[in-house]
């Protein structure tokens, strides 16, 4: 072990180590070197400190070059955001968004506001690629066609890829403080096989399909993500899923999936999920699990027995959650699947119809069979814009209140703004109830992810820079929900095994140098649906690599991030 007189390049002394595996907290102190760690006895370390807080302490020079004061603090691993939509931010520059990026946490909303935000809340490894979105892979035929799309779905000219090498490539010419793995998005797959297209895939295409995600997770992507509300993944049956999910399966990595429908049929498509696991023999990854939408309130009640029941049989099954009884998507996906056949051209030209705007109020007002249909399900009052770049005064108020002010119909308000705004606009709605979303927290088998989508401008959720504080301090601290030492192995072990982060999401020898020290008194999100970007309270330090990137709650500007091959 380490003796008197070893030389650590970090030390991080005083604190109460929570270990990710929900092992009780320990006093102890942390070790790092070559970008591993050594745990080391309480006070092990001799040498002065510079008081609460942190920095370089004189004193400690015989035994690290650089100490972290955690005296009062917890230190933990690096949280893993097991959930996020941030495939592209890293890419936009700083160029992009309508602030300058002064770093004055106000939520300007710059490419360089959006990136920060994780980091600064703790989050060392973002895992995209999620609800059936990547920015790869795609045939090079196809390619032009995709980079289209992603300028509008990821707010800038992030670019589209022939597959995760690629991806990683355009990663790795731009520095970032913390790490990011990818899943290959089921509905980018199908885009960049059949086009944005409503049909079944043929055989062909279906092999070409798995030849694309079998060549990606061996280059490292993570799993297999579908987002079975979202057109063009929403046009694929359960073979298709089922026929990929095998490739999954034979790299031993999850099927993750947004549901087909997480309101008033949940429960069909929890079974779907689950059908497509036992087919193909792939872990089952349920991501941000919620009963939204007033007919579907109170279902967590079933749906978290049923998990149970399947985990208590032997199923490989897990979600994750995020804390908030908000979600956040596009406005077209409030429109029926039909609408978007053909991507955004095509969606633009039927709102351009009065005969099709009627058809879609019709089928709002109606239902059509396994479309989920969020507005037919709570109102166009629970409907806020969060992001219209050219119309920001619609920013933060509901389509009901924006009609209502027009004197016009809800559906014509949100068609108009969808035309004006070249097809994207992204909205937060207000679906859930607090019960849900606590008894999903409480599970056992739960994850955090943020969900987060950082797009430049607007008021995008809080929730991208406030999920893992707001866990710590409204779930944890304020309302005992859940127990520390579980609230972070939710954050980090729990999550580092799920995804094959190996050697990550713990606290012990040799384990990688990711962490994160906080104050368990203090800490707390402070970010809100009007300054969503405002970065929290009580997170003192990050680690990343054996590198210190936030030093007393603020970015010191080392970049030791990496894209992960998995
Ligand atoms: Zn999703």
């Amino acid at each position: 072990m380490t003796g008197a007189g070893t030389r650590f390049d970090l030390l991080v002394r005083g604190g109460l180590v929570v270990d990710g595996t929900g092992r009780p907290a320990r006093p102890a102190d942390v070790g790092v070197s070559g970008g591993r760690l050594t745990v080391l006895p309480p006070g092990s370390s001799s040498g002065s400190s510079s008081g609460p807080g942190s920095g370089s302490s004189p004193g400690s020079a015989a035994d690290a070059a650089e100490v972290l004061d955690a005296r009062g603090r917890v230190v933990s691993p690096g949280f893993v955001d097991v959930h996020t939509h941030s495939d592209g931010v890293a890419l936009l520059g700083d160029g992009d968004g309508s602030g300058n990026g002064s770093g004055n946490g106000s939520g300007d909303g710059s490419g360089r506001e959006l990136v920060r935000a994780s980091v600064l809340q703790g989050v060392t490894t973002e895992i995209c690629g999620n609800c059936g979105s990547s920015l790869f892979p795609a045939l090079p035929e196809r390619l032009a066609a995709m980079r289209a799309e992603t300028r509008i779905t990821f707010g800038g000219d992030v670019g589209a890829y022939a597959d995760f090498a690629g991806f990683a490539a355009a990663h790795a010419g731009v520095p970032r403080a913390n790490h990011l793995a990818s899943l290959v998005g089921h509905g980018t797959l199908r885009a960049g096989v059949l086009g944005p297209v409503d049909r079944p895939a043929r055989p062909d295409e279906l092999r070409a399909m798995c030849a694309l995600l079998d060549a990606s997770l061996a280059q490292g992507a993570a799993g297999l993500s579908t987002g079975l509300i979202y057109t063009p993944g929403s046009y694929a049956g359960t073979a298709e899923v089922v026929a990929l999910a095998e490739v999954a399966a034979r790299h031993g990595k999850p099927y993750v999936t947004h549901l087909r429908d997480e309101m008033s049929r949940v429960e069909e498509a929890l079974e779907e999920a689950v059908e497509i696991s036992r087919r193909s023999g792939a872990a089952l990854h349920v991501s941000h699990h919620k009963t939204a939408g007033r007919y579907a309130w109170g279902r967590t009640e079933r749906t978290l027995p049923r998990l149970a029941e399947l985990r208590a049989g032997g199923m490989d099954v897990t979600c994750d959650v995020y804390p908030y009884t908000a979600g956040s998507t596009a406005l077209a996906a409030m429109l029926p699947p039909w609408a978007n056949d053909g991507g955004l051209r095509a969606l633009t030209a039927r709102l351009g119809d009065p005969a099709q705007r009627d058809r879609m109020r019709r089928a709002i007002a109606e239902g059509v069979p396994g479309w989920e249909n969020t507005v037919g399900n709570g109102g166009w009052d629970r409907i806020s814009v969060a992001c219209a770049p050219r119309h920001p005064r619609a920013e933060g108020a509901t389509i009901a209140d924006l009609a209502a002010a027009a004197g016009a119909d809800p559906l014509d308000v949100a068609a108009d703004l969808l035309v004006a705004e070249g097809g994207e606009v992204t909205i937060i709605s207000h679906s859930m109830i607090e019960e849900d979303v606590r008894r999903v927290l409480a599970a056992p088998y739960a994850m955090i992810g943020s969900d987060g989508v950082p797009k430049p401008g607007g008021r995008p959720h809080p929730r991208w820079a406030g999920t893992f504080p707001r866990v710590l301090g409204r779930y944890v601290r304020e309302l005992g929900l859940l127990g520390l030492e579980e609230a972070v192995h939710k954050m980090t072990g729990m999550a580092a095994a799920r995804f094959g982060l190996t050697g990550r999401g713990v606290i012990r020898d040799g384990a990688h140098a990711d962490l994160v020290v906080f104050d368990p008194a203090a800490v707390a999100d402070r970010a809100t649906f009007t300054e969503p970007l405002l970065p929290p309270a009580g997170v003192d330090a990050v680690v990343v690599g054996g590198a210190v990137v936030v030093r007393d709650g603020e970015e010191t500007g080392a970049r030791p991030g990496r894209v992960l091959a998995l």
